[in-house]
């Protein structure tokens, strides 16, 4: 049987369980090349050449990983709802959330709407 666990918080999701799937796809951008006529007559050769020297001692999973990387999470529901509000800090682990600005509380710790108080009035 399959069994799933939640990539957010680490519990493990029953087979029947809701969970989610985040399909994250990390590419390198390139904009588009305009091909020249320098570049038709240049020496390609000696570029590829160059380029294996460079690459020829550079781990080829790390090679890989600056052009393209999929990542694929399962999520139990509290996690994905986490991950909506905030896709790159939704696990506690990876660091504070900015809170919420709660208006209405600010307003009544300073004794602002409690006995039909409002506040004075705009310009407008
Ligand atoms: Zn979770």
């Amino acid at each position: 049987m399959i069994r799933y666990r939640c990539d957010g918080c680490g519990a493990e999701l029953p087979h029947t369980a809701l969970r989610y799937t985040v399909n994250i796809d990390v590419r390198a951008a390139y904009d588009v090349l305009e091909v020249t006529l320098l570049d038709l007559v240049r020496d390609h050769r000696a570029e590829m050449i160059e380029l294996i020297e460079r690459l020829k001692h550079k781990d080829p999973r790390e090679i890989e990983e600056t052009v393209y990387k999929n990542i694929k999470l399962d999520l139990c529901p509290s996690c994905q709802r986490a991950f909506i509000r905030a896709p790159l800090r939704f696990h506690p682990e990876q660091g504070e959330r900015e809170t919420e600005i709660d208006i209405d509380a600010f307003l009544r710790s300073l004794g602002i709407g409690e006995s039909g108080e409002k506040p004075a009035a705009g310009p407008d």
